[in-house]
């Protein structure tokens, strides 16, 4: 597909922005652009046919969002973030998705369960396929289910919210999951559905924070100090 194209069309500056943004993030998302990767503005701008100005400001979108980090005099880097940055990340959710499966439970009519449905759908798929692909596809809609819930509950500010801790929770799980292991586990959100279906406000609650949890427990949160040559092959 020819990249440049798709932005040059009579778009406001803004939008390409965004455009330019939304293509970006899915990279880093499942995987393509991975942590510590360079992002200069000359060759976004390149890339996409756009001004530096745009590219820049696509960039400053997504330092906002935590998913890019910017050096001065260095330039935009894709986001490493820490240990202790990933474990906010989980406490933020922690705080926030109860609230929004209350309000899902007070929301959900018989479309959003016929779109649950679809999404579960989905994820059994991507979870029956092997390899870094299929992995990358599951982590993406393992997060795709939880802003579905976010936009069931309808609320538009607390659905950008979980825009931005499931972007970054994509980024940690791909940077701190175990391989092999899925991100979200699919029979989980399975009883989510159920529970919300039968709009059983205590039992959908307490599943998202158990799921949370889960979520959190399969990463092994230790920083990884740098290992030499040495390190990495005397060992075997
Ligand atoms: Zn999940």
């Amino acid at each position: 597909m020819n990249l440049a194209a798709e932005f040059r069309v009579d778009r406001l500056p803004d939008d390409r922005a965004q455009a330019i943004r939304d293509r970006l993030r899915d990279a880093i998302i499942d995987r393509r652009l991975t942590p510590g990767a360079k992002l200069s503005e000359a060759e976004v701008g390149t890339l996409f046919d756009v001004s530096r100005t745009i590219a820049r400001s696509a960039l400053q979108m997504l330092t906002f969002e935590g998913l890019v980090r910017t050096e001065r005099n260095r330039g935009a880097f894709v986001a490493n973030p820490s240990p202790e940055e990933a474990k906010q990340v989980f406490a933020s959710r922690r705080l926030i998705e109860p609230g929004i499966t209350t309000t899902a439970c007070e929301t959900i009519d018989a479309r959003a369960i016929a779109e649950f449905n679809a999404q579960l759908d989905r994820e059994e798929l991507y979870l029956a396929a092997r390899g870094p692909d299929a992995r990358r596809a599951e982590i993406k809609a393992s997060g795709d289910f939880h802003l579905l819930l976010a936009t069931v509950a309808g609320n538009q500010i607390l659905l950008r919210f979980m825009e931005e801790l499931v972007a970054r929770s994509s980024l940690v799980i791909a940077l701190y999951g175990r391989s092999g292991v899925s991100a979200c586990g699919h029979s989980e959100h399975r009883e989510i559905v159920d529970a919300l279906e039968a709009r059983d406000v205590k039992r959908a609650t307490a599943l998202i924070v158990r799921h949370i949890d889960h979520i959190e427990a399969d990463l092994e949160l230790r920083s990884r100090p740098a290992q030499s040559l040495r390190d990495v092959f005397s060992a075997s």
